[in-house]
C-alpha cells in the first residue's frame, strides 16, 4: 500500500464506467410500480389524512416483509425514534448508549425524551457498534448498581443501547444483545437505513424491544416522508398506536386522551406511496446488490481504495455504496470528493461525528479511535437502484 497520487482521477473514471456519464445523484427515488394507481384510489376516497385503508395495508405489509409481529406507521423515522425509545422506558435523565458515526436524528431523539446521549465507538467492519469494545468500556466506566448499569462520572443510570445499521450494513447483533443482558440495558435498534438486510436471516430491527425504520426519499423505499416502529411485543406495540395518535381513548364520538400524546400518524398518502414501494422492494434490493458487485469490480484495480461489503454471516442492503480510502490515502478525500462532484458524480463525506456538534459537545463518551478514523477514509458514492444495469 503507498500514497496514489492518481487517486481522484481513476475514482471519478471508475464511478463513471459503471453509473454513466451522469449527472448521477447519491439515491434518487424510483417510481416504476403503482404509484400513481394507489396515490388515485387514495385521493379518490377522500381518505388522504391520518387513517385509510393505506395505512392499515402498508403496517401489514411492513410486518410480513420484516417478519416483525407489528409495525406501526409514523410521520418520520425520527419520530419512530423518538416513540421506540419512549417504548423501552427511556426517561428523563437516564443515559443512552449510542454511535458517534451515525445521523444526527439518533442523537436528536434521545434529547426529545430530556436523556442524554453517552457516544461509543464504531466497528472498522461493520461502521456500527462493536460489542467488544463496548463490553471493555462498560467494565470500567461504569458499575452496578441495585441491578442498574450506572455511568462512574455521572452517576446517571445507562438504560439503553441504540446501534444504528450504517449505510445498510447490520452491526454485530448478537454481540450487543449480550452485553446489553450482562449490563441490564435496553436494546432499542436504528434500522432507518436497513430495510431489507438481515443478520442470519433475520431482519434488522427485530431483535431488539423495538426497532425503527425510515421512508425518506433518499432511502431503499420512500413514501415522500415516513417511518415505522417495528416491535414483536403486543403491548408495545399498542402503546406506540397510543402514542402516536395524540393518546386518544378509541370512542365513536368522545374525545378523551389520556396522557400527552403526538401526532406521528403517517398520512393515508404517503403510506399509499408505501404500498407501491414495498411491492418493488425485492427488485430494488437485487439491484442495489448487483451494482456493489459492479463498483467492487471497478475498484478491485485501483490501488488505494475499497468498496465496503456486507458483513459475514449478513445480508447488507447496499442502501449507500461507501468507498473505505486506506490510511495512506485517507488525506486524498477532499480531492476525490471535488474530482467527482465536478464532473456531476454525486459524493459525500460520512456525517460529522456526534460528540463534535455544538449541542453534544458536553456529553459523555468512551474513547472513539475507530468512528475518529472512519471518519476520515469513507466516502459514499452514487447509489441509486437501477444504476450500473447497462455497463
Ligand atoms: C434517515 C435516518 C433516520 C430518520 O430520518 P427521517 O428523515 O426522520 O426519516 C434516522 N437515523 C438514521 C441513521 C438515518 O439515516
Amino acid at each position: 500500500m503507498a500514497f496514489n497520487q492518481a487517486l481522484p482521477k481513476l475514482v471519478a473514471e471508475a464511478i463513471q464506467s459503471i453509473v454513466g456519464d451522469g449527472p448521477s445523484g447519491l439515491h434518487e427515488p424510483n417510481f416504476r410500480g403503482n404509484e400513481l394507481v394507489y396515490l388515485k384510489d387514495c385521493i379518490d376516497s377522500t381518505y388522504v389524512s391520518s387513517v385509510g385503508e393505506f395505512v392499515d395495508r402498508f403496517e401489514n405489509d411492513l410486518a410480513v416483509f420484516t417478519g416483525a409481529k407489528h409495525a406501526v406507521a409514523v410521520v418520520n423515522g425520527t419520530a419512530a425514534l423518538h416513540i421506540a425509545l419512549l417504548l423501552a422506558g427511556v426517561e428523563e435523565g437516564d443515559e443512552v448508549l449510542l454511535p458517534t458515526l451515525t445521523f444526527v436524528a439518533t442523537a436528536n431523539a434521545v434529547k426529545y425524551c430530556n436523556a442524554h446521549p453517552h457516544f461509543v465507538d464504531s466497528s472498522a467492519q461493520t461502521f456500527g457498534i462493536d460489542p467488544h469494545v463496548l463490553s471493555d468500556y462498560l467494565h470500567t466506566a461504569t458499575e452496578m448498581r441495585g441491578g442498574q448499569c450506572v455511568n462512574h462520572r455521572t452517576g446517571r443510570v445507562i438504560r439503553a443501547v441504540l446501534p444504528m445499521h450504517t449505510f445498510g450494513h447490520p452491526v454485530d447483533i448478537d454481540g450487543l444483545m449480550a452485553v446489553a443482558r450482562d449490563f441490564n440495558i435496553r436494546l432499542v435498534e436504528d434500522a432507518a437505513e436497513s430495510l431489507g438486510s438481515y443478520v442470519e436471516g433475520t431482519h434488522t430491527g427485530t431483535f431488539g424491544m423495538a426497532g425503527t425504520l425510515s421512508f425518506n426519499g433518499n432511502k431503499t423505499i420512500t413514501t415522500g416522508g415516513g417511518g415505522a416502529i417495528l416491535t414483536n411485543c403486543t403491548e408495545l406495540a399498542a402503546r406506540a398506536k397510543h402514542l402516536t395518535t395524540t393518546a386518544k381513548i378509541a370512542h365513536r364520538w368522545n374525545f378523551v386522551h389520556d396522557e400527552v400524546g403526538f401526532n406521528y400518524r403517517l398520512p393515508n398518502l404517503n403510506a399509499a406511496l408505501g404500498c407501491a414501494q414495498l411491492e418493488k422492494l425485492p427488485e430494488y434490493l437485487m439491484e442495489q446488490r448487483g451494482l456493489y458487485e459492479c463498483y467492487a469490480t471497478a475498484f478491485s484495480e485501483i490501488e488505494g481504495v475499497s468498496v465496503a461489503r456486507e458483513p459475514p454471516g449478513c445480508t447488507s442492503n447496499y442502501w449507500l455504496q461507501t468507498l473505505i480510502l486506506d490510511d495512506e490515502n485517507a488525506s486524498q478525500r477532499d480531492s476525490i470528493l471535488l474530482a467527482t462532484n465536478e464532473i456531476g458524480m454525486m459524493t459525500r463525506p460520512v456525517w460529522g461525528l456526534m460528540h463534535r456538534l455544538p449541542m453534544f459537545l458536553e456529553a459523555s463518551r468512551a474513547p472513539l479511535p475507530v468512528a475518529e478514523s472512519l471518519e476520515r477514509k469513507l466516502i459514499n458514492i452514487p447509489s441509486s437502484p437501477g444504476l450500473g444495469r447497462n455497463s
